[in-house]
C-alpha cells in the first residue's frame, strides 16, 4: 500500500509541513485530493509527484519527450482506455510494449490492459500532465495526418477545386503547434504565400501555398480574432483563441500591409508550460547565488537579456523559489504569461492607465513583500523600483541589456543615482537561449586541435543532424546560458563612486564570474547544444 503523496513528499524534503496544513485547510472547501491540489497551487509539480511515485514503487521515471509514440503502440491500446488510466503506450520494442503510465500504483489499470495486450507488458512513470496532453496529441494525430491534409489541400488548389480555408488555417495552426513553434508567419511573396514557424528561437519554412489563397487565409484569420476584414491598407492587431489537442491555447495576431499584400503573424501564446529553475541550465554554482540573492527580504534582483532571451521564464521561476503562503507577491505585467495561484498578477492596460508605474505606487498600499516588475523601461518606473527595493521590498524584474554589467549603466541612463544603485540592486542574471541538440539524431563527432583548445574540450561533443522527430532542425527545446553577479561589499562601493564599466569588467574578471560564453561551453561539453548554436548567438 502506497504512503499519503503530502508524507512521500515532505519526507523527500520536497515540500514542508506549512504547506501541507494550507492545502489541508484549503480542502475543507475544495474538495479535491491533496496531490491535485498541492499541484494546482504550485507547491510541487506533476514532475516531482511522479519522480517520487517512481522511487516509491521501484518503477523507473523515464521522460516521455523521449519517446514519438509509434502507430503500432498506440493501435495496442483504445484511446478510452488511456485517456481514463492516464497511460500512454509509445514503442513496441524487443516484442514488448512500452506503456507510460502516471500512477504506478494504478493495479486495475495494469491488470486490464494485460488482458488486452498478447505481449509482455513495461510500464515507466512519467507527469500526469505530460501523458494527457501526449494522448490527446498522437491519438489525434495519428487518425489525422497533417501533412497529408495540408499536401492534398495544395493540390486541389492547384486544380482549381474547391477547400475549406477554415480547415487549412486550423491545420496550419496544429501543425505549429505539433512542431513546438511561437510563431506563425504567412507571407505573401511573387510566386507563392510562404508559410514558416518559429521553432526555439529560429524561422523555418514548412509549406508554399499557390498565391491565391493568401487573401482567403488572411481574411479567415481576421474574422476569427475580430479584426477589420474591409481594411487592408494599414497595420491591424488582433486575437482568437483555440482548442487544440484538447488544450487552450490564445493567439496574438498582427497584420502589416506590404507591397505584395499582407503580411500575417501569429504569435502562439501557449498552455502554462512553466518551468523550474534547475530545468533553465544554470549550473550548480549560479544556483547556489541565485537562492542567496532570493533570500534577501529587499534590493532589486535583474535579468537582462534582448527580447526573446527566456527572461520571463526565469522570473518566474525565481517566483517559484519564494514562499508566497508567508509572503504577499504582486506583479505587474505585459501580458501575464504565467498565471500562478497564490500570487496578484496585474496586466498593463494603458487604457485603464494601469502601467509599470501606476500599478507600483498601487502596490506599495497593498503590503507587498515581493514586486515583480515586467520590464523596466523608462526613468519614472527605474525610480519608483528602486524606492520600492529601499523600502524594504524585493523587487525582481528586467532590463535590456547585452550583459551583466551593462545593467549598471543602463539603470544609471535611467537617472538613478550611483549611491541609490549601489545601496539597492542585489543581484544581475544576464542570459541568452541556446537550442538544445534533439535526442534522437545528435550525433558524437571530434573537433579538430585548434577548436579543441580555443574552447578546452577534451572529449567527444556532438552536433546537429536532424530528423523527423525535430522538423529537421536538429535541435529540439531551449537552454539558457547565463552569467551572474552577485554583488557584494567590494562591488558596491565601485558602483557608489560611480566607476566605469571597465572597472567593473575588470572587477568581475578579477572574481571569476562565468561570462554567458563560458556557461554556453560547459552546455556543449554536457553533449547539450553544439558549436553551430554558440556561435550563431554568441558570434565566432
Ligand atoms: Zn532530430
Amino acid at each position: 500500500m502506497p504512503k499519503r503523496i503530502g508524507e512521500l513528499l515532505e519526507e523527500n524534503g520536497i515540500i514542508d509541513n506549512e504547506k501541507i496544513q494550507y492545502v489541508l485547510t484549503i480542502q475543507k472547501t475544495v474538495k479535491k485530493r491533496v496531490g491535485d491540489l498541492l499541484i494546482e497551487l504550485n507547491f510541487v509539480t506533476d514532475r516531482d509527484v511522479a519522480k517520487i511515485l517512481s522511487k516509491q514503487s521501484g518503477v523507473p521515471f523515464k521522460e516521455l519527450y523521449t519517446y514519438e509514440p509509434s502507430k503500432d503502440a498506440l493501435d495496442a491500446v483504445p484511446y478510452n482506455f488511456s485517456i481514463q488510466n492516464d497511460i500512454l503506450p509509445v514503442a513496441i520494442e524487443n516484442d514488448t510494449l512500452m506503456v507510460a503510465i502516471a500512477d504506478p500504483y494504478n493495479e486495475r489499470a495494469k491488470t486490464m490492459l494485460g488482458r488486452f495486450s498478447s505481449r509482455p507488458i513495461s510500464f515507466f512513470v512519467s507527469p500526469k500532465s505530460e501523458i494527457s496532453k501526449n494522448i490527446e496529441k498522437f491519438y489525434y494525430l495519428a487518425a489525422h495526418p497533417i501533412d497529408e491534409a495540408i499536401n492534398l489541400i495544395r493540390e486541389n488548389l492547384l486544380n482549381n477545386l474547391a477547400i475549406s480555408v477554415e480547415n487549412l488555417v486550423n491545420l496550419l495552426i496544429e501543425s505549429a503547434i505539433y512542431n513546438r513553434s511561437s510563431d506563425i508567419h504567412i507571407t505573401p511573396t511573387e510566386q507563392t504565400t510562404l508559410v514558416s514557424y518559429r521553432i526555439d528561437g529560429v524561422m523555418h519554412l514548412f509549406y508554399a501555398l499557390p498565391p491565391s489563397i493568401h487573401t482567403r487565409i488572411v481574411s479567415t484569420v481576421k474574422i476569427k480574432s475580430s479584426m477589420d476584414i474591409a481594411k487592408s491598407n494599414s497595420p491591424q492587431d488582433g486575437s482568437m483563441s483555440y482548442e487544440i489537442f484538447h488544450e487552450q491555447y490564445s493567439f496574438r495576431v498582427s497584420t502589416v500591409p506590404t507591397i505584395r499584400g499582407e503580411n500575417l503573424v501569429i504569435r502562439i501564446l501557449g498552455g502554462d508550460n512553466q518551468i523550474a529553475l534547475h530545468q533553465i541550465g544554470f549550473g550548480e554554482r549560479q544556483l547556489n547565488m541565485i537562492s542567496k540573492a532570493i533570500k534577501s527580504p529587499f534590493g532589486i534582483i535583474l535579468v537582462t537579456g534582448p527580447t526573446g532571451s527566456g527572461k520571463t521564464t526565469t522570473l518566474y521561476a525565481l517566483l517559484q523559489k519564494i514562499n508566497y503562503i508567508e509572503k504577499n507577491v504582486m506583479t505587474i505585467e505585459d501580458p501575464v504569461e504565467y498565471k500562478m495561484s497564490l500570487i496578484h498578477q496585474v496586466a498593463i492596460n494603458e487604457k485603464a492607465q494601469v502601467t509599470f508605474a501606476s500599478a507600483i505606487r498601487s502596490f506599495l498600499r497593498q503590503d507587498p513583500d515581493v514586486m515583480l516588475i515586467g520590464e523596466i523601461r523608462d526613468e519614472e518606473t527605474a525610480a519608483l523600483a528602486t524606492k520600492a527595493a529601499l523600502t524594504g521590498h524585493l523587487v525582481l524584474s528586467t532590463l535590456h541589456t547585452n550583459d551583466a554589467v551593462g545593467a549598471i549603466s543602463r539603470l544609471s541612463d535611467l537617472k538613478i543615482g550611483s549611491f541609490l544603485l549601489s545601496s539597492s540592486i542585489t543581484a544581475i542574471i544576464a542570459q541568452r537561449l541556446l537550442r538544445k541538440l534533439c535526442l534522437f539524431c545528435k550525433k558524437e563527432y571530434s573537433v579538430d586541435d585548434w577548436t579543441k583548445k580555443k574552447h578546452g574540450i577534451t572529449n567527444m561533443i556532438y552536433r546537429h543532424i536532424g530528423c523527423g522527430k525535430c522538423a529537421q532542425t536538429g535541435y529540439m527545446g531551449r537552454v539558457a546560458a547565463s552569467e551572474i553577479i552577485l554583488i557584494d561589499n567590494e562591488l558596491r562601493l565601485l558602483i557608489a563612486e560611480n566607476r566605469s564599466p571597465t572597472d567593473f569588467y575588470e572587477y568581475t574578471g578579477r572574481k571569476g564570474v562565468k561570462t554567458m560564453r563560458d556557461s554556453a561551453i560547459v552546455l556543449l561539453k554536457q553533449g547539450i547544444t553544439d558549436l553551430a548554436e554558440i556561435e550563431r548567438v554568441f558570434g565566432v
